[in-house]
């Protein structure tokens, strides 16, 4: 047996949870800068919550709510620059997946002065400054993952920067704060945690170590997919789909993301779907993909979420998703696949899929 597993992320999880810590961000100085979206952590609480412990502890601080969802390179290094200006000793993001992957570019830019092309080389001379997450979905696991993924218009695609210093030093997770996430947004979420689960297991890189997280993260998102009555979300099922989307963010720090991210992308950025339905809609046919070389580690996906078939798989990703109505122009079809070869993660997938593979996931899933 061999593996490495790596997780510097100190993870504190229960209601409260922000506030009852504060001493954590004591330890982090004097100065921060939240990093958050435009309004949701106002109305959900998280961002009262970050400001009265900051002001429990002395700690001054500063808002930078422009982030977007799939954030740009352009507002990262603004957020960059505002934490140099104010010498913030450590970054906050609240919020979804893109607050929290903007802090932790934000976090880089703090400490480098780097024009978009150099952030997205991956190059610094110092280390980011510390990140605090505290997520309001359950989705991306950006909480404990080492990724900052960016919006890059020159590349037209979405691309990750990443490292040991962008491991949030602390997560905060309080699953009161996603009670009021509508339902599209929890289903698209959940659903993005359940791709990072189901591909850091089918990944090359998987061990056996990630593979007991994404065993258990499969098996609760599947669980609560299966029974959750969308008018009605108890805190109990919030609090099972935020540690569950947790467990896939450990995984794909280990184990990393593959095929369905790589065709995702594209799908997010031409067409402006959020990143969990992209992921959504092209899961059964990667599926089917993943099958044809590991056709064992499917069936131990399946059976954890008490499915008897990738047709079971798609039906569920059908009744729990916002419906999609997109065809690709023929054009289109062939830019997806080019973006989706050149993306680095395809390499992670058991067998590298080619041209034809990610054609038959497109028309497999009713996209042609
Ligand atoms: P998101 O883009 O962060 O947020 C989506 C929407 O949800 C926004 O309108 C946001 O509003 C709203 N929202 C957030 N929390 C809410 C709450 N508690 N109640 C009500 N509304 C709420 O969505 P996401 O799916 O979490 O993140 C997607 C991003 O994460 C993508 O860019 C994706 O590429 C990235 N990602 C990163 C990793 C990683 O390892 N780092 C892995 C997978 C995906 P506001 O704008 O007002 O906040
Ligand atoms: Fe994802």
């Amino acid at each position: 047996m061999q593996f490495t597993f790596r997780l510097p992320t100190k993870i504190i999880f229960g209601q409260d949870c922000v506030v009852n810590n504060s001493k954590e961000m004591f330890k982090l100085g004097a100065k921060a800068l939240i990093v958050t979206g435009g309004s949701s952590s106002k109305r959900n609480g998280s961002l009262k919550d970050v400001t009265d412990a900051l002001n429990n502890e002395g700690i001054s601080f500063k808002v930078f709510n422009e982030i977007e969802q799939n954030p740009s390179v352009a507002t990262v290094i603004r957020g960059g620059e505002t934490a140099r200006e104010m010498k913030a000793d450590f970054i906050i993001g609240i919020g979804g997946g893109s607050p929290l992957d903007a802090a932790k570019a934000v976090a880089v830019i703090a400490t480098n002065n780097l024009s978009p092309q150099e952030l997205m080389s991956n190059k610094r001379d110092k280390p980011a400054l510390p990140v605090v997450a505290v997520p309001t979905t359950s989705g991306t696991g950006s909480e404990v993952t080492p990724y900052s993924i960016l919006t890059v218009d020159w590349a037209e695609t979405k691309m990750s920067i990443s490292g040991d210093d962008l491991f949030p030093v602390v997560a905060l997770m309080d699953a009161r704060y996603t009670l009021e996430l509508p339902w599209d947004i929890t289903a698209n979420t959940a659903v993005d945690a359940l791709s990072h689960s189901i591909e850091g297991f089918i990944n090359k890189k998987a061990t056996v170590f990630s593979d007991m997280l994404a065993i258990e993260s499969i098996a609760i998102i599947g669980q609560v997919l299966k029974n959750i009555n969308p008018d009605n979300i108890t805190l109990d099922e919030r609090e099972e789909l935020l540690y569950a989307s947790m467990l896939g963010g450990v995984v794909i720090a280990q184990a990393r993301t593959g095929v369905v991210h790589a065709l995702g992308y594209p799908l997010t950025y031409y067409k402006d779907l959020p990143h969990g339905l992209a992921n959504g809609i092209i899961m059964k046919a990667a599926m089917e993909f993943l099958a044809e070389e590991s056709p064992e580690k499917v069936e131990v996906v399946l059976e954890a979420m008490d499915l008897t078939s990738i047709d079971e798989f798609g039906e569920l990703m059908i009744k729990v998703l916002p419906k999609v109505d997109l065809k690709l122009t023929q054009q289109e079809q062939q830019l997806f696949i080019t973006k989706t070869l050149q993306a680095g993660n395809i390499a992670n997938c058991p067998k590298k899929p080619l041209e034809k593979d990610i054609n038959r996931m497109l028309v497999s899933s009713n996209l042609t």
